[in-house]
């Protein structure tokens, strides 16, 4: 078993740049509500789960860099020894890995929402926008069928941590590089669905990255910052690397 180093935690927010679907469940809603409502806490406010976010992260790099070996055509990788597998989980039964990075569910910045989003009267105040997408029927190129889609508006803000964690033998540089870019390549594609009709462009904000080593947990459980308020064009493996490489040492 390789032993525990130490944990390095990304934090900041993600930025919704156009209105975002991620789908919910219709189990709970009133007759009459909306066809495709949009996830949410039991409180009633919109989130990002993780496994969204993840699975999202997870699919862009393994288009780009293939799948070492996979169950099924289209499925996640299960080699158990490639990055993303190291990073996100082997899924298969036989290659088991170490699960290193855990992306937290984000919630809703609530006091950025409502100083952003200024709603003249409480009772107009709402969490999400409703949005009509219509078929345009071929013959007569005249709309149909519409059906309405909630979305979290264009600028409303959630709260982002990723977690990952570091294990003897690791190429830490290699697996924060790679994190990286799977968020890079994120802000250039969407979150959640819709992406074809603008919908889920986002942008990672305000970011800070501090570490904890395994002594940090023996004695005054304090995090080091590394750096902050950064956006993520300029933290890169060059201005990270060489401070995470030596803190765990
Ligand atoms: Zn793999």
């Amino acid at each position: 078993m390789k032993r525990f180093l130490g944990k390095m935690f990304l934090r900041g927010e993600l930025e919704v740049l156009t209105g975002i679907h991620i789908g919910g469940s219709r189990d709970n809603m009133e007759i009459g509500g909306m066809d495709n409502p949009v996830v949410k806490t039991l409180n009633g406010v919109p989130y990002i789960p993780a496994s969204s976010l993840k699975g999202k992260v997870r699919c862009l790099l393994e288009r780009k860099y293939g799948v070492v070996e996979a169950r099924s055509e289209g499925q996640p990788c299960g080699c158990g020894k490639c990055l993303h597998c190291q990073l996100f989980g082997s899924h298969s039964a036989d290659s088991k890995t170490l699960t290193r990075c855990y992306i937290r569910d984000a919630f809703l910045n609530e006091e950025h929402y409502r100083q952003h989003f200024r709603f003249p009267f409480e009772e107009d105040f709402a969490y999400t926008e409703e949005k009509a997408e219509n078929i345009i029927d071929r013959l007569k190129g005249v709309a149909q069928h519409p059906r309405f889609m909630e979305r979290v508006p264009a600028g409303a803000r959630f709260f982002l941590e990723v977690v990952v964690n570091f294990y003897e033998e690791d190429d830490i540089a290699a697996l924060v590089g790679r994190l990286l870019e799977g968020l890079r390549l994120l802000e250039d594609d969407y979150l959640g669905g819709s992406g074809s009709r603008g919908y889920g462009k986002v942008a990672f904000r305000d970011l800070a990255v501090s570490v904890k080593n395994k002594q940090d947990y023996q004695e005054k459980n304090q995090e080091h910052p590394i750096v902050q308020g950064e956006n993520l064009a300029a933290l890169t493996i060059q201005t990270l690397g060489a401070e995470l490489l030596s803190f765990f040492r």
